[in-house]
């Protein structure tokens, strides 16, 4: 046999094996469509693990529903992001007080998290931003920064500083002041995930980082499990908790950090202090049907620490929170 006729030969191999697996792999999608459509992007600065099931009755494909999310998704990242030069959030910083025509999604969302920012007492504020930039969280060059720049940032913070204009879409910031809705986007995004999954009435479930949200049950008539991370140790789950048409959302002081001196650093700004919120928790998990709500209570209550935060869930009474404290401890998990 010549060598050519050896190579033919092996090539000829080589391609019937890579037949073989392509028709392998395209007959396992195929049984998987079968139950259920999962897709994993990369969006809003975070992974993002989406699930639709088949049920009896649906309306469409789980990978028809599983398309329009994904849609909605990068429709939600260019209008909210604060880091993309047009997104309506960017354009309101760069605006310099002039009011700004903003898309259906920034006009609500900046409404809903003023809502908010007035019932936590301002624990939770989107105009934090300036300080959150101040202490190197946006670059990732971390710094402790002195008591005077402090000051001088929080001069530019307060959300009474954002006027949302009774006409839809216009929204103005006072001169000087920036947002930054990358602490309930990602709750208000989850909702409007879930209402494309209710709306094709099928179940599924979504993880977007620290916050998921399903609807309806798992295909056995089981309830969804959702794990809590462990701050100490973010590879393990520190409790798992079933979850029924609900948001599970957690803010952590391990999700974005640095250490100086000994001393840890996190990403959560108390908008009183101009420092990273100081009173003993690791994490905050807040459970209820608005994925949005969650978001912005985790945040808050992460701020505000555990007696304020349960006078704010009085009102609220389809909202739960547990609270992980640094030492270890924590307030249980028991939905009370
Ligand atoms: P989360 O992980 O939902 O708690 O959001 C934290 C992110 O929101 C931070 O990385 C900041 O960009 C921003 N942020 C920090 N502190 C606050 C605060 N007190 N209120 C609103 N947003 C904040
Ligand atoms: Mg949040």
């Amino acid at each position: 046999m010549t060598t050519r006729t050896k190579q033919l030969i092996a090539f000829f191999l080589l391609a019937i094996i890579l037949i073989g697996f392509l028709v392998v792999i395209r007959q396992n999608n195929g049984n998987n469509a079968e139950e259920s459509a999962s897709e994993q992007i990369f969006a809003m600065d975070t992974v993002m693990d989406m699930t639709v099931y088949r049920t009896e009755g649906m309306i469409g494909d789980p990978q028809d529903v599983l398309d329009e999310m994904r849609e909605r998704v990068y429709q939600m990242e260019r209008e909210l992001s604060v880091t993309i030069a047009d997104s309506d959030v960017a354009k309101l910083n760069a605006a310099s007080g002039e009011a700004v025509m903003v898309s259906e999604d920034a006009y609500d969302l900046i409404g809903k998290a003023l809502e908010v920012a007035k019932d936590t007492d301002g624990a939770f504020d989107p105009t934090i931003y300036p300080i959150v930039k101040l202490w190197g969280f946006t670059t990732g060059e971390h710094r402790v920064p002195s008591g005077d720049e402090i000051r001088n940032e929080l001069k530019r913070v307060g959300y009474s500083r954002i006027n949302v204009g009774d006409k839809p879409g216009k929204v103005s910031l006072s001169e000087g002041t920036n947002i930054d809705l990358g602490a309930c986007a990602k709750g208000y995004l989850s909702d409007a995930l879930c209402e494309i999954i209710k709306r094709h009435k099928t179940s599924g479930i979504i993880s977007l980082g620290g916050n998921v949200q399903s609807v309806g049950t798992k295909p056995d008539g089981t309830n969804f499990r959702v794990g809590i991370v462990d701050p100490e140790n973010t590879d393990k789950i520190y409790e798992t908790i079933e979850n029924k048409n609900n948001a599970v959302v957690t803010s952590g002081n391990y999700e974005r950090f640095f250490e100086k001196d000994g001393k840890r650093y996190h990403h959560i700004m108390d908008s009183a202090t101009g420092k990273p919120a100081d009173n003993g928790l690791a994490s905050v998990t807040v459970v209820g049907p608005s994925g949005f709500i969650c978001d912005a209570y985790a945040t808050a209550f992460f701020v505000m620490g555990e007696d304020k935060a349960k006078e704010v869930l009085k009102n609220k009474p389809d909202y739960h929170a547990a609270f992980i404290y640094e030492d270890g401890h924590d307030s249980g998990f028991d939905g009370r």
